[in-house]
């Protein structure tokens, strides 16, 4: 399906109808018009839907529960996937923190206009009645925003520098929070591995770098642990950690073991590694605990293809998939060289 006829189907004001549509078109289009897409309506819709509501807060869960659900579809993991992974991945700032940048702004701008008009008059009375704290009002609500960003934002005038200021201050203290959430394993226990290979909150690359949809989304959801492998599923079904064992080797079932260890998959890690480590050949002096961080994290277009292909592939022989393909394959051959061998 052509963009162009993207943007029309989106354009339409029903926003139940763009998430239908958007569902069917995930597949169709890259991950750069997702994320366009993303921007352009469903976010920038919460965003000033919020704003023009004047909610308390300027936003509230439930809208952001929807952001999060579209994060989810858009990197193809599960609905119980945390949020500090859905916009590491993604690099996302979300709806609320932009909602927060523009109310500020826009209580700023407010009381940066001249003496006189109508709506500085409005705005002077609410602002008054905020300050004999009886009333909590649209102003006290910004006003206690702002004093969550440490802004007073009384104090500036409605300019270029201003909006930057604001914008890059809220901006920040997401950052901030975000790097904190995906270090505190009480919060986030399924952050465990995430943590020890994402450090920098932005977009990452392989998202782009990986052209197969269903290559990028099985990548995904191995960094994310949004997988199937024993040590997520036994944490769903409830199981200790150390009984979340690998059915082939009765040792734990991690993404350490199904990446290095796991003989199952040691054809297919052979030709990754002796692949990688023609590209990367210092690679062969650390551990393989360090190679494996390394493949997880590490920004290169080449890595990430044969990581990506190396996880899919595995997976898929785990998943049987792999097996079925070779057995077919082999009765294929065997059919086709029948008459031969007679
Ligand atoms: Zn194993």
């Amino acid at each position: 399906m052509k963009l162009s006829t993207v943007w029309l189907i989106l354009r339409q004001n029903d926003i139940s109808k763009k998430e239908s549509t958007a569902c069917i078109l995930l597949n169709d289009i890259n991950t750069l018009a997702q994320y366009t897409f993303f921007f352009e309506t469903v976010r920038n819709t919460i965003v000033m839907g919020n704003f023009s509501s004047g909610s308390r807060d300027g936003f509230d869960e439930n809208q952001q529960m929807h952001s999060n659900w579209f994060l989810r579809l858009i990197l193809g993991v599960k609905q119980g996937t945390s949020t500090p992974m859905l916009h590491g991945e993604s690099g996302v700032v979300p709806p609320s923190t932009l909602c927060h940048q523009q109310v500020m702004l826009y209580y700023i701008r407010l009381n940066s206009l001249p003496q006189g008009s109508v709506l500085k008059s409005v705005f002077l009375d609410m602002k008054r009645l905020s300050d004999l704290s009886s009333t909590n009002n649209w102003c006290s609500h910004v006003l206690s925003i702002g004093n969550r960003y440490g802004l007073e934002l009384d104090a500036f005038d409605f300019n270029e520098a201003t909006k930057q200021h604001v914008k890059s201050v809220a901006k920040e203290k997401f950052i901030s929070k975000w790097l904190s959430n995906i270090n505190d394993h009480s919060l986030y226990p399924g952050l465990r591995l995430y943590k020890l290979f994402k450090h920098e909150f932005a977009c990452e690359p392989y998202l782009q770098n990986i052209k197969s949809v269903q290559i990028r989304k099985t990548f995904t959801r191995f960094r994310c642990s949004s997988h199937f492998l024993e040590i997520e599923r036994g944490r769903y079904v409830g199981k200790l950690e150390h009984e979340r064992l690998c059915s082939v080797c009765n040792i734990v079932e991690n993404e350490f073991h199904f990446v290095m260890i796991c003989p199952l998959y040691s054809e297919l890690r052979n030709s990754f590694i002796s692949k990688i480590t023609s590209m990367f050949p210092l690679l062969l002096e650390y551990s393989p605990y360090e190679q494996f961080l390394f493949f997880m994290g590490f920004n290169d277009l080449d890595l990430h293809c044969l990581f990506s292909r190396f996880i899919q592939d595995a997976t898929d022989l785990r998943s049987g998939v792999g097996v079925a393909q070779q057995t077919a394959e082999n009765e294929r051959l065997c059919a086709g060289s029948s008459p031969h061998r007679s």
